[in-house]
């Protein structure tokens, strides 16, 4: 039996093992692969497969063991004359079917592949194990010929398919999907699989890089204990990229189709030439030297690694294609134990499937029932069986009938036409039955009239019965067989079951899936309702509460899929399946080495699946069905029909409040305020950012408390890129609620830009805009705008006009530091008009200190209140004052002028003359432009001199005693509208001349200090 706790040991390995994988798939994509290049990617997915087998098999899946195995068994075969054949003589035949898993090509296009391409690589398959590929002579390095070895296997294309009808060993399929992972080996196998002890099933498709190709591993023949040898049988066969697949059509170039090869080496048990480890970790073949790692270039030179020359022609090595050549005789052996003694490897040889069908030359074989089912909806209802023509003749008389729990209900002659190897469908006159339960049985009897050469197949029978309806809205009430509900246990195993809950001091009824004690993983147990009709409701919805507590070890994870049939129970599409999910997603709370037993609501979470899709429908069956992982335990209950959405899970996106619009690279946070929309507590939800298309972060919020109508904020990490960013906002799936529209998306946009600006400054706009930035955030619709004024005002202004609603509209000055002032002022002149009575829309300055990151809003004005005159004057006094102090010895200070505009989209609003004095002077003295102005005068202690310049300028300021001695003189560089303040101590005291040099001006004045 396998032991989770023992298997936990092994486990420790293995997730090592998938971490490291996980790290090797993501650093091949994006590249390209080919057959040739040096890609020391894992481009092999065959090991992946041998350490889930581990998980899956406990002991029995471990190297050790089957080592072990194929040891004995080689001893066994040396000892016995049978297995002792001569390897050059004897060829074994081993059937062959492709399936190429293609997406709706055309045969020949895409992954829809040629039967050329098919049969070439059938040739090159049976070169490599013929020891007769044109690459051997030239690739096999003469010290390795002694060892080189013809492996006696023919591969052979099918001849018959698992009906017995005569094939072309070629099945294509439409898959689902535009690539294939490793994970996907089980919906692989469920697309097409034909009897794994018949055929090697070899599956041609898409696989996402980097890998190309996978086989399942051999397993002993000791394991009929086991529930389930793990590669599961649908699962077991080789599975190779189209692009790898022979030498031909959709094959790369340098593609010499020993991708196929390599994998049939796998499934034939050998491994990896250098083990899948260093020095120290053998292949288990004693002919083929150590070697520390895989090789992936072909070496001119040879290679010496463990003290041997690296054998890089083998198969087993990850080599290009074009430098491989060769199996050795020790890897012959290995093969020649696993066909001899592996299930599923030893049954190949004698295969029906290598031959032509022997055909009858009249021979009807009845398919199937068609209808009825294991469930009728109704109990009238038209018989219809399905027969092919397996014989030689074409057919067109048959005679069949069919009987209710061995009553007959009808004979009837069939005129019909049926060429051989084609199917027919044949009705009945519709029948009624009366009895709940009913064994429904049809035979054909006479095919043209005599009995046919084969009545083996003639004959087929289903029980039938009419499943339970109940009326909506529908409420489990707690006992089960009166209410409809089955199970479909097909391991007859464990099974759901119901249990009586105390939770929270009272006792609920629940269905429970025991998979702590359900030793069986991969089994699925359905849990089906009675039978609902949902014609007439337009949205109906299944609520239930699910709690589930996952056992400590990913390797043992159960999964729950809600599937939904509309023919009264008879199908269920477990792949397009409503709801599905498994461990973290499935989790309701955290994980445990202990069974699992509820004890609280709090431990439920309720679940959802919208079923508008089946609405109108009126043969509705739900099954829950658990795929066991022998973890641990699986409750439901408070299972509810509801006819409208009554519940809703809803998230969305309200702001982003962090960072501001313009920044300068150093923010590293992006913040988000985020609204429950929906009614019910959320726990848990994905968000994610994508900057310019790329995805920065996308992470999982959880064990957080948001109930409905509350917001929550969460953080992301910031990745801007210097220049204008479309960042994408995502928030999705709380509580992993799988139901369209559940989440929400924002679009914003920022610009990173670190232009900065002297201090002090005057913008006035006349020059343009500078380095000012103007940004809608919302649309990046455009915002403010230069006005050339028009009329006798020469200067320009900003003008906001156009504003759509619920959009706003920025304007943000270059970055400036304060470091050096311990006071700061700003003067702007703003007016506007239009603003309709009940406005809301507001105008606002908010000023940064960490670059962007954050905001702080020191003025605002809105509504009615902003229609104004602009002052539109170059005096600042008339201007609006805002004091910075609190801005003062910040070194990265950023302006934002802000118009949040809610509905008043025929207003307009003007910005101009904005100054930044390095003083907190509400009311400062002004000199005229172009002018200083020395004040007061005369002075006692202190005077001032201002300055109000065009530009910046160095000026000099010298001061003279009347009898023309200079007294004391000192130059400022990037003047503009500064005041320098004077003191006693610089001049004394008395009647001094001051001479002010500019760059473009110079004056004199006379000064008095007391
Ligand atoms: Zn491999």
């Amino acid at each position: 039996m396998v032991n989770k706790y023992n298997a936990l040991i092994l486990n420790l390995v293995s997730v090592l093992f998938l971490f490291l994988s996980i790290i090797q798939l993501s650093i091949g994509q994006g590249a390209t692969p080919t057959a040739d290049v040096d890609n020391s990617i894992d481009q092999c997915g065959t090991v992946f497969f041998e350490k889930k087998q581990a998980q899956a098999m406990g002991y029995f899946g471990t190297r050790q063991y089957f080592e072990s195995w194929v040891d004995t068994k080689g001893v066994e075969m040396k000892q016995n004359a049978q297995g002792n054949r001569t390897l050059a003589n004897e060829k074994r035949r081993l059937p062959v079917v492709v399936h190429v898993i293609h997406h709706g090509e055309a045969i020949g296009v895409g992954a829809n592949i040629s039967e050329a391409q098919i049969l070439d690589q059938i040739r090159i398959l049976n070169e490599d194990f013929q020891m007769q590929n044109p690459d051997f002579a030239a690739n096999t390095p003469s010290e390795f010929l002694d060892v080189a070895a013809n492996a006696g296997i023919e591969f052979v294309l099918a001849k018959q398919d698992p009906q017995g009808m005569s094939s072309s060993g070629i099945n294509r399929v439409l898959g689902p999907k535009e690539t294939y992972g490793l994970n996907d080996a089980a919906l692989i196998g469920q697309l097409a699989s034909w009897d794994p002890e018949e055929y090697i099933n070899i599956w041609v498709l898409p696989l996402t890089p980097p890998t190309i190709g996978f086989a399942g591993f051999p397993v002993s023949n000791e394991l009929e204990g086991l529930n389930n040898p793990s590669p599961t049988p649908e699962t077991d066969g080789v599975t190779i990229d189209y692009n790898y697949f022979g030498s031909i059509g959709t094959a790369v170039q340098n593609s010499r189709g020993r991708t196929a090869t390599h994998e049939m080496g796998h499934f034939f048990g050998l491994r990896h030439i250098w083990g899948d480890g260093g020095c120290e970790v053998d292949d288990y073949v004693t002919d083929t030297p150590l070697q520390s790692q895989s090789n992936n270039t072909c070496i001119v030179t040879p290679r010496f690694t463990c003290d041997s020359r690296d054998m890089v022609e083998n198969f087993m090595d990850y080599t290009p294609d074009r430098c491989m050549s060769l199996f050795t005789e020790g890897q012959v052996e290995r093969m020649d134990v696993i066909l001899n003694f592996s299930p599923r490897r030893a049954s190949l040889p004698t295969s029906r499937a290598l031959f032509e069908p022997q055909l009858f030359d009249s021979d009807i074989e009845l398919l199937e029932i068609v209808s009825p089912s294991v469930y009728i909806c109704d109990y009238s209802f038209t018989p219809i069986i399905e027969v092919v023509n397996k014989g030689k003749d074409p057919v067109n008389k048959v005679r069949a009938s069919i009987k209710a729990n061995g009553l007959e209900l009808e004979t009837k002659d069939f005129d019909v036409s049926i060429a051989p190897g084609e199917t027919l469908e044949l009705e009945f006159d519709v029948v009624t039955l009366n009895a709940e339960s009913t064994v429904f049985t049809a035979e054909v009897l006479l095919v043209n009239g005599f009995e046919d050469d084969d009545t083996s197949n003639n004959r087929r029978s289903v029980t039938t019965a009419l499943p339970v309806s109940q009326t909506l809205p529908y409420a489990y009430p707690g006992h089960v067989e009166a209410s409809g509900w089955e199970y479909i246990n097909g391991d007859q195993g464990f099974t759901w079951t119901p249990v009586n809950l105390q939770l929270d001091n009272a006792r609920q009824e629940a269905f429970l899936l025991n998979g702590f004690d359900y030793n069986g993983q991969g089994e699925l147990d359905y849990l089906v309702s009675p039978v609902f009709d949902l014609s007439g409701i337009p949205n109906p919805q299944l609520s239930f509460d699910l709690a589930y507590s996952p056992f400590s070890n990913s390797a043992f994870t159960e999964t729950l899929i809600v599937a939904v049939s509309t023919d009264c129970g008879n199908t269920f599409n477990l792949l397009t399946a409503p709801y599905n999910k498994s461990g973290a997603t499935l989790a309701t709370l955290g994980g445990s080495l202990n069974e699992f037993f509820p004890s609280s609501e709090q431990q439920f979470r309720k679940e959802l699946v919208n079923l508008s899709a089946y609405a109108g429908q009126d043969n509705v069956r739900i099954a829950f069905v658990s795929i066991n992982g022998y973890g641990n335990n699986i409750y439901l209950k408070n299972i509810a029909i509801n006819t409208e959405e009554t519940y809703r899970y809803q998230l969305g996106i309200n702001e982003v409040t962090q960072p501001l619009p313009v920044v300068n690279g150093d923010q590293i946070l992006d913040k988000l305020s985020i609204d429950n929309t929906g009614n019910l507590p959320v726990s848990s939800f994905y968000v994610s950012n994508s900057i310019n298309g790329l995805v920065n972060e996308s992470s999982l919020f959880n064990a957080i408390t948001l109930d409905a109508n509350a917001s929550t904020s969460v953080d992301l990490a910031n990745g801007f890129d210097p220049g204008l960013n479309e960042v994408v906002y995502q928030v999705s799936s709380p509580n992993f609620d799988q139901n369209f529209g559940a989440g929400d998306e924002l679009t914003s946009y920022f610009i990173q830009d670190d232009s900065k600006i002297l201090v002090p400054w005057r913008q006035d706009f006349d020059s343009g805009l500078g380095d000012w930035i103007s940004i809608n955030p919302e649309n990046d619709f455009s915002s403010w705008q230069l006005n050339p004024s028009s009329g006798g005002n020469s200067s320009n202004q900003m003008v906001l006009d156009d504003m759509v609603s619920n959009n706003s509209y920025w304007l943000v000055s270059p970055e400036f530091s304060l470091a050096e002032t311990g006071r700061a002022g700003l003067f702007f002149d703003w007016g506007g008009t239009g603003f309709s009575s009940g406005s809301q829309t507001s105008f606002s300055l908010i000023v940064s200190k960490d670059g962007g990151q954050t905001g702080q809003s020191l003025w605002e004005m809105s509504g009615e209140a902003l229609n104004k005159d602009i002052d539109a004057s170059d005096d600042p006094t008339l201007g609006t004052f805002v004091n910075l102090n609190d801005f003062a010895r910040e070194e990265k200070v950023r302006l934002y002028f802000k118009v949040n505009n809610l509905n008043d989209s025929d207003a307009l609003l003007f910005l101009d003359n904005i100054s930044l004095y390095l003083s907190d002077d509400p009311d400062p003295v002004v000199p005229e432009l172009n002018q200083s102005l020395v004040y007061p005068n005369p002075a006692i202690d202190n005077f001032h001199i201002s300055f109000n310049l065009e530009n910046y300028q160095d000026v000099k300021i010298e001061f003279f005693s009347l009898a023309g001695q200079k007294a004391y003189d000192v130059s400022f560089p990037n003047t503009l509208n500064q005041t320098y303040t004077f003191g006693k101590m610089h001049l004394g005291t008395g009647l001094f001349v001051v001479k002010i040099t500019g760059e473009n001006f110079m004056l004199t004045k006379k000064l008095v200090v007391y």
